[in-house]
């Protein structure tokens, strides 16, 4: 059991899958399918979601890779390297800062130039029905500052990804239609690998490239932070339910439609 007193961020997935005697709202073991960066690729790709490609070994690099660490972290001890050169000198300038510890297993990853967006999702078990209820971006630093330096001066800048805050966004619409497909195959993939699949809030993350397509470098089987910017609704709950609607609403409504319809057992894990 987890000790009483023990705050839901320094419990971890596994500990939430296993240990937590209380039923939650949502898929338990879809959160250890999101900490474990390899399974998390997996259920990205059977959707038929486009990822950035991923290096086994450092010797792999041979473009501009993204190093990662395992679980989510909102970009903290992340670092850049384009050869495995490059990987041996940054990742021995982070573990000299102290912002790396040594022998910390890392993800590395294919970095994908273009806009970062995450689409906030709901699905709900009892209607079977897909929402989108928000876009954002997020503010990252420091490469989000970078472009506010004179380029002949950013030599030695080295960039980091640590998420500082929330940016909301409204997408074009024409993309809507393909946001949509990701999501509704998404929600089809996990309850086929990772029943009984996803259950409430979730969001898919990514970046949109030079060709406007969407390739998605991580998901979150949850509520995440950046749903804070909408509690009186976003620009696409409000196209759903006209009236001010923020994500912990929405679970909050879901739970009292499962209790009017004897159907916790479908939300509930
Ligand atoms: P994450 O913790 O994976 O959400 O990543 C934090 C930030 O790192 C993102 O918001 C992006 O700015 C950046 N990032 C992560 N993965 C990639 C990637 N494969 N290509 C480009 N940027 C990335």
């Amino acid at each position: 059991m987890i000790p009483h007193g023990t705050l839901i961020s320094e419990v971890g997935a596994e500990a939430i899958e296993k240990g937590f005697g209380v039923p939650i709202f949502g898929s338990r073991k879809l959160l250890n399918w999101e900490s474990d960066r390899q399974l998390k690729e997996k259920l990205m790709k059977e959707s038929g979601i486009r990822t950035p490609r991923s290096f086994s070994s450092p010797k792999e690099i041979n473009t501009l890779a993204i190093v990662k660490l395992h679980g989510a972290r909102g970009g903290q001890g992340y670092f850049l390297a384009d050869s495995p050169t490059s990987f041996q000198e940054k990742k021995r300038i982070m573990e000299k800062k102290g912002i790396l510890k040594k022998g910390t297993t890392l993800y590395i990853q294919e970095y994908v130039v273009g806009v970062p967006v995450y689409l906030q999702f709901f699905y709900s078990p009892l209607t079977r029905e897909l929402e989108l209820l928000g876009v954002e971006r997020r503010y990252e630093t420091t490469v989000d500052a970078i472009g506010r330096i004179p380029s002949q001066m950013q030599e030695g800048v080295m960039p980091s990804y640590v998420v500082v805050g929330n940016i909301p966004l409204v997408l074009r619409e024409s993309l809507l239609e393909e946001v949509y497909r990701m999501g509704e195959e998404f929600v089809r993939t996990a309850a086929r690998l990772v029943p009984p699949g996803v259950i409430g809030p979730f969001c898919i993350e990514g970046v949109y490239d030079e060709n406007a397509e969407f390739v998605a470098f991580e998901f979150s089987a949850r509520i995440v932070a950046g749903t804070n910017l909408y509690i009186l609704g976003s620009p696409y709950s409000g196209l759903i339910y006209e009236k001010p609607l923020s994500m912990g609403r929405r679970i909050a409504v879901e739970i009292k439609n499962a209790m009017r319809s004897s159907s916790l057992a479908k939300v509930l894990t």
